[in-house]
């Protein structure tokens, strides 16, 4: 039967985000509930090595740091909930969302907390060799290239920027772009072609990605010209997919400003958006970093912030009582 859980501050995502936000939330006394989604434990559960996530001297694992933020957040008090949210009403508080499940949530403060997926090109090879030369992120894996060959995929600002970025490790970059013109910004189009260890090849699409998952990883890239058709076959240790990320946003769609890209849009510097009482956290707000870390700070903030907005609840619904 369908129950209606009742907390003072609800967290929809169980990434470094949510979780962080439940941790700083539990021990204000608001007694979240998290409802984790399809993804318990977010985007890190589908990585291996994390070397960036501070504290820690030696390579984590990412399902690992995402367990230890999990028994974190319930040991401080929060309430993990196996749901998934499907609908959301912000005409609160209390703000009311519904599971998937047909449990309804109701809080005072609502913290977004869904992150974005990278896109991927869906051709052969591609999710065998997933974190087997075959990535979505140059900050987060670029290191374990140093001194060789990758090729990155896009023509936009992220391809440019990862590009680039990779080459403070790899010994050649080539960026494979399906057109024969970048929508890059012309200031990043302009250090990339400057860039003596950068080539590009031009309108070539990749039809798949070869290599053994088992024995070495991903070996080429097939490729298939554009506008002649043509195959050929590009020998690389690493392959990094830029074509764009999606925001889980789809939920708050004509609820909340949403940006050209879908992300939720909040007040400069802080996870508050348009509704009071709603914030947002974590890579569902942010193109630009995206990483754990930064994913996790924000979500701090959004607790602070969402604490300081119950406080001030507290304080009108009281004065009311006394008038
Ligand atoms: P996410 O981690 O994306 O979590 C989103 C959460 O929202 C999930 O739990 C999902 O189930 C939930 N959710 C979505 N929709 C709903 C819904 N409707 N109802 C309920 N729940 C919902 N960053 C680093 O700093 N270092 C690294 O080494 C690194 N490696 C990476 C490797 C890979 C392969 C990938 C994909 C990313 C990597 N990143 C790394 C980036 C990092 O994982 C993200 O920046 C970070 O996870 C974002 O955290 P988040 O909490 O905002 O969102
Ligand atoms: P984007 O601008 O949408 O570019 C995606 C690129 O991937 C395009 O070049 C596109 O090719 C290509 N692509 C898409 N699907 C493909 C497929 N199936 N096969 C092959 N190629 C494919 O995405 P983004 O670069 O991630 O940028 C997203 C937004 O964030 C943009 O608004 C961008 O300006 C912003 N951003 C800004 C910065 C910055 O300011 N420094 C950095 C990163 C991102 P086509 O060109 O042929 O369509």
């Amino acid at each position: 039967m369908a129950t209606t859980h009742k907390t003072r501050m609800l967290i929809i995502g169980s990434g470094p985000a949510g979780l962080t936000a439940a941790i700083y939330g539990a021990r204000a006394g608001m007694e979240p509930i998290v409802v984790q989604g399809l993804q318990p434990g977010g985007q890190l559960t589908i990585t291996t090595d994390v070397e960036n996530y501070p504290g820690f001297r030696d390579v984590i694992q990412g399902p690992w740091l995402m367990q230890e933020m999990e028994a974190q957040a319930q040991h401080v008090g929060t309430r993990m909930m196996w749901d998934t949210i499907t609908d959301i009403d912000l005409a609160g508080p209390p703000f009311r969302a519904t599971g998937d499940s047909g449990d309804v949530y109701e809080a005072d403060t609502l913290v977004i907390a869904t992150g974005a997926q990278a896109k991927w090109l869906g051709v052969p090879g591609e999710q065998l060799l997933s974190g087997k030369g075959v990535s979505a992120c140059a900050t987060c894996d670029g290191f374990f290239y140093r001194g060789k060959k990758v090729v990155v995929i896009g023509g936009g600002n992220t391809a440019v920027e990862e590009a680039l970025y990779l080459t403070n490790h790899a010994e050649h970059v080539t960026l494979i772009h399906r057109r024969d013109s970048l929508r890059a910004e012309r200031i990043l189009q302009q250090r990339l072609h400057a860039h003596p260890k950068i080539s590009v090849l031009w309108n070539k699409a990749v039809a798949a990605f070869s290599g053994d998952p088992m024995a070495g990883g991903l070996k080429a890239v097939e490729l298939v010209d554009t506008v002649t058709g043509e195959g050929s076959r590009v020998e690389t240790d690493g392959a990094f997919v830029a074509i764009g990320h999606a925001p889980a946003t789809s939920l708050f769609a004509g609820k909340l400003a949403l940006d050209e890209s879908g992300y939720i849009v909040v007040e400069p510097g802080t996870p508050k958006t348009a509704i009071p009482g709603v914030f947002a956290c974590g890579d569902v707000m942010d193109h630009t970093y995206r990483q754990a870390v930064t994913a996790a700070g924000t979500g701090c903030m959004a607790a602070l912030d969402a604490e300081r907005f119950v406080a001030e609840l507290d304080f009108a619904t009281g004065q009311l009582t006394q008038a």
